[in-house]
């Protein structure tokens, strides 16, 4: 797969991408041909140090595997947040037990000798698929990931918009409804809060507790089982309580959508995550939704389509992290 626009970079770049089940190294060539990958288990109840330091042999030995010397890589690191980016502080996730303020690049950079940079994950996953994946041949793109949460990493101009402290585009957590459901991050109706996969299932189990009759509670066996799948699988069966349920959550999500296309002008808007495995029953709504309420100018030159690294986009990201800044 070939990088768009060509990377001007003369080193390689080692990508690695840390999450609360796997961390995934890739080598890639200065112009982002991928080399070789590798994968361990994160293991994150052993606690910072120990996965520190397993990644850190990962790595060592898959830059011996490329045979290329370490004075000729750039390093990213696509990492879950909350982080500073600037500052290379891993600043304690939720999937990431004990990660008080780690000052994770230190670490990296004093075993690598390279230079290493950190991105959260989302802003990481909206350069890789700039670069390798769905958004290639923009200038202008906004990538959005709807599965448990929904994050957000916005490129303007051919860049990564970064924002202050390396939080932009926290597009899961922008207002649809001023006084709506309560969100995770402590604001009132986010987009977040009706549209991921997490907050999808309690809406419809809060309705169906509330009496809402529907196939969906059949399929899930009881209130508190209730998924995405399940709510998608009674719309296929024509289910009304479905059909109703899904095109308000369509109806909300475009009203995100149509408040990124008002904000960026972007291109393209690029769609991944868990709830995105839809496909058309998510897309085809989506797309009506948010053209109906968005400005004909900026509606005509943007397009919705999804993301094409599917569970590459981790180390594509971290990939992508390292040729950017060089
Ligand atoms: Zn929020």
């Amino acid at each position: 797969m070939s990088a768009n626009p060509p990377a001007s970079s003369s080193r390689y770049a080692l990508g690695i991408d840390i999450g609360g089940t796997k961390l995934a190294v890739g080598v890639a060539t200065p112009d982002g041909q991928l080399l070789l990958t590798d994968r361990i288990p994160t293991l994150a109840h052993e606690g910072p140090d120990a996965v520190i330091n397993r990644l850190i042999d990962l790595c060592k030995k898959t830059v011996a595997k490329s045979q290329i010397p370490w004075d000729q890589f750039v390093v990213g690191v696509a990492c879950v947040g909350p982080l500073d980016a600037d500052r290379g502080l891993i600043q304690n996730p939720a999937n990431l037990p004990g990660w008080h303020d780690i000052p994770l690049i230190a670490r990296l950079q004093e075993a690598f000798h390279a230079p290493t940079f950190l991105e959260n994950d989302a802003n990481a996953a909206a350069l890789g698929e700039f670069l390798f994946g769905a958004g290639r041949g923009t200038r202008n793109m906004v990538y959005l990931t709807i599965s448990t949460g929904i994050g957000g990493g916005a490129i303007l101009d051919g860049k990564l918009y970064r924002g202050e402290n390396g939080n932009a585009a926290e597009i899961g957590h922008t207002t649809v409804l001023y006084n709506g459901r309560l969100c995770n991050c402590g604001n009132l109706g986010c987009l977040e809060a009706y549209c991921s996969g997490t907050h999808i299932a309690a809406r419809a189990r809060e309705a169906i507790q509330a009496g809402a009759s529907s196939l969906i509670l059949q399929l899930a066996g009881s209130p508190d089982k209730i998924t995405t799948r399940h709510i998608l699988e009674a719309l296929k069966q024509s289910d009304s309580f479905a059909q109703s349920f899904w095109a308000e959550t369509m109806s909300i999500l475009g009203a995100g959508l149509c408040n990124v296309i008002h904000n960026f002008n972007p291109r393209r808007i690029v769609l991944g995550g868990g709830v995105t495995h839809a496909g058309d029953l998510l897309f085809i709504p989506v797309r009506r939704e948010t053209y109906r309420r968005a400005m004909k100018p900026l509606a005509d030159v943007c397009d919705i389509v999804p993301a094409t690294l599917g569970d590459d986009v981790g180390i594509y990201g971290a990939l992508a992290v390292a040729l950017q800044r060089v």
